[in-house]
């Protein structure tokens, strides 16, 4: 048995080695922490797709579905 690769997440061992590489990328962009503009705290995240929202005050930006453009 080959040990699993850490950064690899989310898919397990289907669909191949080249779209799990592309969805872990994606993952962690997603995941990323970001700073809100507006108060700055770290908890800018993704609340659906094309909206990023910030938990603590509420501010909404648009973005794209994995990443955000501030
Ligand atoms: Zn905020």
């Amino acid at each position: 048995m080959a040990k699993k690769k850490k950064s690899l997440t989310g898919l397990g061992t289907r669909y191949g080695i080249k779209p799990r590489k592309q969805y872990t990328k994606i993952h962690f962009t997603l995941k990323q922490k970001r700073t809100c503009p507006e108060c700055g705290a770290k908890r800018l995240g993704r609340e659906v797709i094309g909206i990023w929202a910030c938990a603590k005050c509420g501010y909404k930006v648009a973005g794209t579905a994995y990443n955000v453009s501030l």
